[in-house]
């Protein structure tokens, strides 16, 4: 275990952080903090052994790494499945109690210097992921309250899923697949996480509903309904204070070394004429699926910027997984990398679609940039922001499992170069109102003021 106490805030209060180590929540916690830290509050990270951030990264945050010899092997390539790991993020619950444990002598111990820097630990802020932490945290009453990083319409959809099996909808059958829940339009019930283990989802619900606060990346203008019923079914302060990487100061909060040639080679590209194309950073997919994707960029003639990071296609990388001749064919239209400035490529005036997995910050970043969506979830919750996208605020098309490339050459036209105008003018209004939740007087901006003094009161 390492770390030390530094920084010391102007608040006199410290807040200890606990994200689950993966990207896509990451990400957003390290955005949290950065806000936090700009309103005076001094920040302690827990970080685990698998993906680690670069701590001279964040100079002005203290760390708590910790040892876990499983999710350090994890680490080591390849990868195991995500439920693998999230299953093994149990075993840390140890080396997060001595860490704990730690920061709390440092703590106090610092309390009793003379030097008028007397700070105070307000709360725990954890990812709901991780599964013992509620019962510790209570245990020592310190107050915790939750980030979340997903989407508070798959939140609602988490603690709907009680409710959903008494109304029959739950276990699904073929022959309710194509069914649309009344009460969670416009999902249907194939987009439930039917393959993700429901003592994972528990887990998150439990871990929600037992905080002192949840703190959401979402806007109330985006999900004014689920965000309404949320606050309806818990009876704990809601603090939607996103899209959180508008809000911090500074947005790049990266762990992976960014391809800078992505921007240079935007740069060369015509207005809104590029596909981006990524999906995020844990999904998977088989090699036969890759090619078809590949195939299916080819035949659609438009320019394409290709995310396809290591560990993307089962068992193999890029260089062997595509046909013979295909990188002379693509020539100058395309350009693929393992890893790019998602957010600056978004925003680059070349870009005209973005293929995604929909994954929730993805989907967020899109939103946040007005570029229209193609559709393609692959698992957990991405299924439930796809069809948000395509069919409750239009803006992306859904592409369904298991397509061929002809028909992805035809939807990726469809996309960049006939339908994209009214998704596009769509998408720019949710724009519009993500750029003003986060102004003075808006949504975000005023539940971000909340928690500020709800952190204060402790
Ligand atoms: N991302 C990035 N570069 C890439 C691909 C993704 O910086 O080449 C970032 C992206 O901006 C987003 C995060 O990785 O913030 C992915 O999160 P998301 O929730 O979309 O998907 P996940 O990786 O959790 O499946």
């Amino acid at each position: 275990m390492e770390g030390t106490m530094k920084q010391t805030s102007k608040l006199g209060r410290r807040l200890l952080l606990f994200p689950a180590p993966f990207h896509g929540h990451l990400n957003p916690m390290l955005q949290l903090a950065t806000l936090l830290y700009s309103k005076g509050f001094s920040i302690t990270i827990i970080q685990t052994p698998y993906n680690p951030i670069n701590l001279t990264d964040f100079p002005h945050f203290t760390f708590c790494s910790f040892h876990n010899s499983l999710l350090e092997s994890y680490s080591k390539s390849p990868p195991p499945d995500t439920v693998t790991v999230i299953s093994s993020m149990d075993t840390c619950c140890e080396a997060f109690r001595d860490c704990l444990s730690q920061i709390l002598r440092e703590t106090a111990a610092a309390d009793t210097d003379t030097d008028g820097c007397k700070e105070h630990i307000a709360a725990l802020i954890a990812d709901p992921m991780w599964k013992f932490v509620g019962s510790l945290t209570a245990s020592i009453n310190l107050p915790r309250l939750v980030l979340r990083t997903g989407s508070i319409s798959a939140l609602l959809v988490y603690l709907s899923l009680p409710s959903l099996r008494e109304k029959g909808y739950l276990p699904a059958r073929d022959n309710n697949l194509d069914e649309i829940l009344p009460e969670l339009s416009p999902l249907k019930v194939r987009d439930l996480p039917l393959e993700w283990p429901h003592h994972l989802l528990e887990t998150f619900v439990r871990e929600t509903e037992t905080s002192h606060g949840v703190i959401c990346n979402t806007f109330e203008e985006l999900e004014s309904y689920a965000t309404a019923q949320v606050k309806r079914s818990l009876p704990i302060p809601i603090f939607p204070i996103g899209p959180l990487h508008k809000q911090s100061p500074t947005s790049d909060t990266s762990i992976w070394a960014q391809d800078q040639t992505s921007i240079t080679w935007l740069n060369k590209q015509t207005p809104k004429s590029v596909l981006y194309v990524s999906f995020g950073s844990v999904a998977t997919m088989s090699k036969a699926e890759f090619l078809e994707l590949a195939w299916g960029l080819l035949e659609s003639m438009v320019p394409i910027l290709w995310v396809v990071r290591h560990g993307l296609i089962q068992g193999s990388e890029v260089n062997n997984s595509l046909p013979e001749g295909y990188l002379d064919m693509l020539g100058e239209r395309g350009h693929f990398v393992k890893w790019a400035p998602q957010l600056e490529v978004l925003s680059h005036p070349a870009v005209g679609g973005f293929w995604t997995h929909n994954g929730w910050n993805s989907t967020l970043e899109s939103i946040c940039e007005g570029v229209p969506m193609l559709c393609q979830p692959i698992f957990a919750d991405q299924d439930m922001n796809a069809r948000h996208v395509s069919d409750g605020w239009k803006i992306g098309m859904k592409l369904e499992k298991g397509i061929k490339r002809e028909e992805i050459a035809r939807s990726i036209r469809k996309l960049m170069l006939e339908e994209g105008e009214e998704m596009r003018s769509r998408i720019t209004a949710l724009k519009e109102k993500a750029t003003l939740c986060v102004k003075e007087g808006g949504s975000s901006y005023t539940s971000i003021e909340r928690l500020t003094s709800y952190l204060l009161s402790f």
